[in-house]
């Protein structure tokens, strides 16, 4: 089901299959001056209807908001075998949102056969800046000043010393080597806003202590700083051959405190951690870097990572920014809902699947129905 059924220029709708990739609806639309927004990182291999499950993010969701702001209608299919539509093209679909509730469900109400997404106008003007800091509290502290400043980037991405290193050896993407942090930041619109933009975040970047800020001269040299951003999954192996990605979210303004936090907690697991992330949205992902064939190694993995996700839930963040909760997750749901919450949940996915036959055992933990007993994580709300 990779097949893109219908584009609709005027209204600028796309009706796809969900094994259609990310990356491919936008290329199949480019030379009809549209693109597909959110852009995860992994956009070459993932599809929508992924994308769709998972609510998935991605550098330019900043603006742009994530996932369920392109979603506009879903043909699914329910555990049962009956077929259904959620939300519709219509300006304000009438009665509850059911398609709000499906996007991000991860598969536990059912499948969804076709999606109808929002497509949207490519910018006039795209402008990509590399911030460079020989600090990373410094870089963090940027992220914030930029959007207090009224500038709302397309996109503000940021990645600490060792892995734009392990990047730059890997694609020579002109990233600074001897650099603490690097912010990749992007513009876009009419061109008279974008340049008062970016005047904006050279001089916000400048005052938090950036030591150069770049602006890529052409479309070239653009592609290859996101190329750097993209490929820095791939770069990890230059460190170590094994990776465990974290994803929670934190509130922009306390970024400085919990990456603090992320290092200290991985140090003290003797642990590498590094950070490539979507600074704007403070979405972290901080990535455990090691090698699987030391003994014992999988324990500290785990408990730095459950260290890490309950610190970013301690700073008022939330469990996942993009990846979801699936079964990695699952049990700690408890940290940010409490019993009431989780029974609500069950019940509205009861409502589509009765049996629980869709993804089963995944997102709710067992317990989350009243009356069920429950094994509640330490620091749980209860
Ligand atoms: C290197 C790397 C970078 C990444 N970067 C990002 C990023 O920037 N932003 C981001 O959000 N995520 C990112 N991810 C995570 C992942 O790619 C996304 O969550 C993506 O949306 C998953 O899509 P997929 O096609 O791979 O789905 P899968 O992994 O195949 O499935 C994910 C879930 O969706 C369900 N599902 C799949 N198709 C359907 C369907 N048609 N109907 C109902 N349920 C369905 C599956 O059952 C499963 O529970 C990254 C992952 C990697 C490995």
């Amino acid at each position: 089901m990779n097949r893109v059924i219908e584009v609709d220029v005027e209204a600028r709708v796309a009706w796809v299959e969900p094994g259609v990739l990310n990356l491919d609806l936008s290329r199949m639309v480019t030379h009809l001056g549209l693109h597909y927004a959110p852009d995860p990182s992994s956009q070459q291999a993932c599809t929508i209807g992924g994308n769709v499950a998972t609510n998935a993010g991605g550098p330019h969701c900043l603006a742009a908001g994530v996932t369920s702001s392109h979603i506009l209608a879903l043909d699914i299919v329910l555990a049962d075998g009956s077929v259904a539509r959620l939300g519709g093209l219509e300006p304000d679909v009438p009665g509850l949102d059911l398609r709000g509730c499906f996007v991000g469900s991860e598969g536990t109400m059912g499948i969804a056969t076709r999606i109808a997404v929002r497509l949207q106008p490519n910018p006039p003007c795209v402008r990509t800046l590399l911030l460079d800091f020989m600090s990373i509290d410094a870089a963090a502290a940027t992220v914030s000043a930029i959007i207090a400043a009224g500038i709302v980037p397309s996109a503000l991405e940021m990645m600490d010393a060792r892995i734009t290193r392990a990047v730059e050896d890997y694609v020579r993407a002109g990233y600074p080597r001897d650099a603490e942090a690097v912010l990749l930041a992007e513009l876009d619109g009419l061109p008279a806003g974008v340049e008062a933009a970016v005047a904006v975040v050279d001089r916000v970047g400048r005052e938090h202590g950036a030591r150069t800020v770049r602006v890529a001269a052409d479309a070239a040299e653009r592609a290859l700083l996101w190329k750097g951003r993209k490929s820095a999954f791939g770069a990890i192996a230059r460190i170590a051959p094994d990776y465990y990605l974290h994803d929670a979210v934190v509130p922009r303004t306390r970024l400085v405190e919990v990456l603090h936090q992320v290092y200290e907690i991985a140090a003290a697991h003797e642990l590498i951690v590094v950070n490539v992330f979507h600074a704007g949205d403070g979405n972290l992902h901080p990535i455990l870097v090691f090698d699987a064939r030391d003994p014992g190694i999988w324990d500290r993995v785990h408990a730095a990572g459950d260290a890490i996700v309950r610190a970013c839930v301690a700073a008022g963040g939330v469990l996942s920014g993009e990846h979801g909760i699936g079964l990695e997750k699952r049990d700690l749901m408890p940290l940010v809902f409490n019993v009431d919450d989780l029974d609500a949940q069950a019940r509205l996915r009861d409502a589509f699947d009765p049996d629980g036959r869709a993804n089963p055992q995944k997102v709710l933990p067992r317990g989350s129905r009243c009356g069920e007993t429950m094994r509640v994580p330490e620091g749980a709300w209860v």
